[in-house]
Formats: C-alpha cells, structure tokens, sequence
C-alpha cells in the first residue's frame, strides 16, 4: 500500500544517486513530489495558424515533413533543418548540433513541435520541445497547459515534469481529504486530490486559479496553525497595574521634545493593557528613529511605579549600553534604580548584581542574552521588553516572561510588514505601530557611488567633518575569513587616517573587541572625541549618536535590504541632514535594485514590501528559521484575502480541537517534521536568526 510518507525513492525511476539530487530540491517523499508546484506554465492548447504568428512569440506548431537537411555553419556548428507543410504556409524547424536528429525526420510524417517564432526571410521555429507523431496519431492529445518546473543544475524541468507524472500517477490515489465538506463548501475550497492535480495539469486556464486558492487556502492554514500550536500562552490573568502616578506623570511631562501622535496612541494602548487585568502581549512595530525607545521606557516607569521590576533585552552589548546610558539621562532626577547586565561584567560584579536584582534592590535592568541565564532571578518582575525581537528565538522571550509570575511582554521591532500579515504572523500578540517620524526629521539623502567617485567622496567627508559633524564607515564581510575582513577594515583605518584625514581623530571598532574596549570607542564617539569611525556591522542595530549625520557603507552590495536601511538610520537622528553614501558595483540585478530601491526611498514599509519582492516572504519573515513551513504557492503580499479566510477557518477548527480533525493533524504533523524543517529549523531558538 502506498503511502504519502514513502521515501521518493519508491517512485519509478528514482535511484539512491538521484534521489541525492532531488533532496537538495527540497524532495524527500513522495508528497514532496505532489507539492513541487510548476513556476509557469506553457500555452500548447492551440495549434498555430502561421499566418497570424508574431515575431518572437512561443508557438505550438503542427505539420508534415516536407525537407529535411544539415547545414554547416562557421565554427563547427551544424543546423539541422526541418521545413514543415503547415497551416498557412510553411515554416522552418530549426536544431543547433543535433545532426543525428535528422534521420528520424523522414518525408510526410506529422510533427508537432514547440518553440520561439522569427521571422528570418523565412519563417522559422526555435524548437524547444518536439514530437513526431506515429502512424494514426492524433495530435490532439498532446494539447494542453503544460507545467514548468523549477530546476536544478542536476535536475532538468524534463525530468521534473516525468516525476511529478509518476507521483500523481501513483500517489494522487492516497491523498485524502482532510477538511470536512462544510467548511469547504464555506470557503469554495475545490477537493485537494483535483486542486493537485490541476495545479501539475490544468485542462483550462480557470482550473488553474481554483486550484491554487485551494492549495494556497491549505498553505496558510497550516502555517496558522502551526504557529498557534507554538503560542506562547493563552491571555491570561496579569499584573492589573494602577493608573498613572508620578514617575510616569514626572517622564512626559520633562520630555525634552513632544511625542509624536503616533507615540502617544502607542503610549495610550501600552497603558490601557498594563493597567488591565490580563498579561500584556503586545508587538511594537516602527521604522528606524521612530522613537521606540522612549515608549518602552514610559512603560518600563510605568511598571516600576507599580513596585515591579522591568527588564530590557537587547540584541548585543553596544546596544545594550547605549539604551543604559539615555536610560540614566532621563531618570537623573528619579530614584529609580538601573542596572546594565551584560556577559562583560567580571564575576564578583556579576554575582553581586544578581544578588541585588533577585532581592528585589534593581528596578530597572537591561541587558543582553546574559539575562536568560537560570540564576537570573527576579523578585518581582512585572515587564519584560524585548527590542529588535527579529533577532530573538520565540522560545527566548519565553524564558525571559517565564522569570516573572505574569509579567507583561512588549516586543520591539523596526521590520515594516504589513498589518494582516503581522496579525497572522504574529498572531498571538496584540499589534501597536509607530507609523510617524519626530518632526523635523529630515529625509536621508542617499547616493549610490562606484569607485570612481571614491576621491570626490572623501572631499564631501572632509567637508561634514570640518563641520563638526561625524562619520561612519561600514564595512561588511567580504571574504571567507573574518581575519581578513578584519585586515580589511583596519587597512581602510588606517588609509583614512594617515592618507585621507590625517588631522581628524578616526577609530575602528569591529566584533573581536573586547567588550570594554568597545563601549570605550562607542562613548568616544557619542561624546564627539572621534570624527570618523570605521566599523564591521556592529553598529547594525540601534546606535543613536545624533551628530553623526553621514554614514558610509563600503561593499554595499553585501547586505540586505533590510540591513542597509537598519544601517542608514544610524544617521538623520537629529536635526541636521543626514547622508548614506552607497558604495558598490553590484554585478547581480538583484543587487542592483537593491540599491535603487535604497536611492529611491526612506521609507522602511515601502522597503521590507520591496524587500518581499526581491527576497521572497520565507526569507524576509525568517519563516525557517522560526521552524514554520515555507511557503510554496501562496504569496504573501498578494493573497492577503486568502489569508483572512484561512485565519477564519484555522480559529474554527482549533475552536472546536485539532483532535476532531485527525487527516489535517496528520498532515499538520508530516509539514512540521518535513526534512527541509528539521535540517535548517535546528537553530531557531537559541540562535541569533
Ligand atoms: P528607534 O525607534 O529606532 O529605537 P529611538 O527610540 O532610538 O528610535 O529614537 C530615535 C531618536 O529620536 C532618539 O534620539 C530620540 O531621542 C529621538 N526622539 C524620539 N521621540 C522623539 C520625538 N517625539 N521628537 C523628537 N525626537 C524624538
Ligand atoms: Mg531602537
């Protein structure tokens, strides 16, 4: 008895050393196969009408043979040419090094051959895909919508298309209907055997569309439900936090600029969680220089005034220590008591700390990774904020809220998706977005620049410096070894400093520092004491230095959308105009959109839809990573309607238990465990992703 789960090798034709092959396309078992989705699909459902052929288009051409010969071309190349009697007219076949093909060609049988129209003085066919026809053949049967498969170097779409023949053949038998007929009647969900079937072999083009909403309605709702499956908790009972007293009344009422609307509704949706009976679940989503920071710590006071602790986790050190430095500066006046906890603490330091945090002596803390460490124990902790959350593990921030008895969560992010999505994605956390800048922010100007504009570059950092303003240089990795990037990093130093700039005070930060020697460097800077500071990515995330208004990013090419404008809100945090100088050569035109889109935008929401685009939405949301299945036909920018109703119909079934639904939680299962899953999702908690 077949089954779903059997190993592709039990499909014909597939041996061990193939096998090997199709793994590394994602294919495994035999519903792999079945759900190796075509990336287009080719119109062979007319034969052409010569007459009416425009040049450069794909046909489907049907005719006899009427000559048949090889022609030597310069260059050792020889052309094999077929001239079929066709409907209106005749038409030259044409095969490059072939010359043995020929034979099969004789006088008067019919071919029916695929392939691009030119118009040379002659009409002719570029074949792509032929077939002669046997004696009482009719062409017919060979018309059709026929799939494209994605291929591999290994792996041809030929060969793809004969496999996923031999899986429907064999397989399509077995798979079963796992939602009931009501729900899809509901939804207008046609059957799953004939959704995959059509979506390999539509016989019109509308089976082609009612098929894949049903499998993109499938892909959804088991991504929906797998992440319900991995929910943190359910709402339950919290910390009810009193209304507003004076540490809070005090903290906005000094602010030193006004909050923008967008902060306050945020600030207002914060505090009508806090203060209500249940825990907080809460995603704070805002661009770059949204001013998250001053939101987090209004709810950080907020906690605090209610005789709990509050904790920060952030990504790495650097960023740790600045959010403690304008921590400080804002609660000068108060007695609240902070703390900065990173791995960098020396023993003695560390245990004396915990010591104070677990008696309850620290209100504040905000630290790194180091906080999730077992003897880390609070008194009583009533808020847990996480920024950057991208760069966490979901099971992370579950250990960190876990140090509390109910504490309230607040995760912080500056990746832009879009609303619904982030509902779904993030569907267990309530949602508030900074979607405004602090006025006056001025927009980044941003350039692109290649080599040759290196010099004329270095006289614009000349000028800003003389200024007082201050730069950054970034270099991304570039080679295999760290020890060379770093080589190249301190070689770039160096130049600048003996060569370009030899009056200006310029430093080089990179990730083998030692931590001390780091925030050293960062405090500098901060302080203005260094002009021009060359650094690896250490500075991705978060750093606010406001008189730093030009940043440099050698190697453009390297990073990311998203990277590259993490990076470039390092700089226009104050009020003087900042510049991000792009430079790079990009040979790809992946990349180089990449850099159009960063000349052409400011806008984080404008470039993570962008960056959906070029990237796809698995890579972009991290989907592996967080041990979430890929999606493989639906897309999430566009079917955000699909998504809406599979959501529905996911809370439906979970509402009446998974366990009514054996068919679909085995299938839940097989996806969850899928091999693809299990090799790259090891890392997803724990890791930085
Ligand atoms: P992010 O959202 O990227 O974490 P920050 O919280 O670091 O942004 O804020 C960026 C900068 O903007 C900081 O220097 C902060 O003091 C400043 N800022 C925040 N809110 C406002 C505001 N309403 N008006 C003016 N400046 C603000
Ligand atoms: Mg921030």
């Amino acid at each position: 008895m077949k089954k779903l789960t059997d190993d592709i090798t039990a499909i014909k034709g597939i041996g061990a050393k193939k096998a090997q092959d199709l793994h590394n396309l994602g294919l495994w078992q035999a519903e792999d196969v079945l759900y190796y989705f075509p990336f287009r699909y080719e119109d062979r459902t007319v034969v052409a009408d010569l007459s009416t052929l425009k040049d450069g288009q794909m046909a489907l051409i049907c005719g006899e043979v009427a000559q048949v010969n090889n022609v030597r071309l310069p260059g050792r190349k020889i052309l094999l040419r077929v001239v079929l009697r066709s409907f209106g007219g005749k038409i030259t076949l044409l095969w490059f090094n072939q010359p043995y093909l020929a034979q099969k060609f004789s006088l008067g049988k019919i071919v029916l051959a695929y392939g691009r129209y030119h118009y040379k003085g002659e009409k002719q066919l570029a074949v792509k895909d032929y077939r002669i026809l046997a004696e009482e053949e009719e062409a017919e049967q060979y018309l059709g919508i026929v799939p494209v498969y994605p291929a591999s170097e290994k792996i041809s779409a030929n060969m793809l298309q004969k496999l996923v023949d031999e899986a429907l053949k064999g397989y399509l038998p077995v798979v079963g209907e796992y939602l009931p007929e009501a729900m899809r009647e509901k939804y207008h969900l046609a059957d799953l055997a004939w959704a995959l079937e059509a979506i390999h072999h539509p016989k019109e083009w509308k089976d082609l569309n009612i098929a894949r909403y049903r499998l993109v309605f499938d892909e959804f709702l088991l991504l929906i439900l797998s992440l319900r499956q991995k929910k943190r908790n359910e709402k339950k009972l919290g910390l009810a936090q009193r209304a507003e007293s004076t540490l809070t009344k005090e903290f906005l009422a000094d602010l030193p600029f006004q909050l923008t609307y967008a902060q306050k509704r945020v600030i207002l949706e914060i505090k009508r969680d806090m203060e209500s009976p249940y825990a907080m679940h809460r995603l704070l989503q805002g661009d770059v220089g949204s001013g998250k920071t001053i939101v987090a710590l209004y709810a950080l006071l907020k906690t605090i005034e209610n005789n709990c602790q509050g904790v920060l986790m952030v990504p790495t050190e650097i960023l740790a220590e600045q959010h403690y430095l304008t921590m400080n500066k804002y609660l000068a006046k108060s007695q609240v008591k902070l703390r900065l906890l990173t791995s960098s603490l020396n023993k003695a330091k560390m245990n004396e700390l915990k010591e104070q945090i677990s008696l309850g002596k620290i209100d504040l803390i905000i630290g790194t990774h180091a906080l999730l460490e077992d003897n880390v124990e609070f008194k009583s902790l009533g808020l847990v904020i996480i920024d950057e959350q991208h760069r966490f593990g979901v099971r992370q921030q579950l250990v960190l809220q876990n140090k509390g008895a109910n504490a309230d969560l607040l995760v912080m992010t500056a990746t832009p998706i879009p609303r619904s999505l982030a509902l779904t994605i993030y569907g267990d956390l309530d949602l508030s977005v900074i979607d405004e800048l602090p006025q006056g922010r001025k927009k980044i100007i941003t350039w692109h620049i290649g080599e040759k504009k290196r010099e004329g570059m270095y006289g614009f950092l000349a000028e800003k410096m003389a200024k007082g303003e201050q730069v950054y240089v970034v270099c991304p990795l570039v080679s295999q070894s760290e020890k060379m990037d770093l080589a190249n990093a301190e070689a770039l130093a160096h130049k600048l400093a003996q060569e370009v700039f030899p009056q200006r005070r310029i430093a080089l930060l990179h990730g083998k520092m030692k931590n001390e020697e780091k925030a050293q460097i960062m405090e500098k800077f901060r302080l203005g004491e260094i002009d021009l500071l060359v650094a690896t990515t250490v500075i991705e995330v978060g750093v606010d230095v406001p008189n730093a208004t030009v940043m440099v990013i050698e190697n453009a090419e390297r990073f990311g959308l998203a990277q590259l404008h993490q990076l470039r809100g390092r700089v226009g945090r104050g009020e003087k105009q900042g510049y991000c100088i792009l430079i790079s050569e990009p040979t790809t035109d992946e990349a180089k959109s990449r850099m159009q889109v960063m000349t052409k935008s400011n806008d984080g929401f404008f470039i993570a839809e962008e960056d959906l685009n070029i990237r796809g939405p698995g890579e972009v949301l991290g989907l592996k990573q967080h041990g979430l299945p890929e999606l493989k036909i639906a897309n999430l920018a566009e079917d955000i309607a699909i998504l809406e109703a599979a959501k529905e119909a996911a809370e439906q079934i979970l509402a009446e238990g998974l366990e009514h639904y054996p068919k679909l939680t085995e299938r839940l299962e097989r996806v969850r465990t899928s091999k693809i899953l299990t090799m790259n999702g090891g890392k997803a908690d724990g890791q930085f992703i």
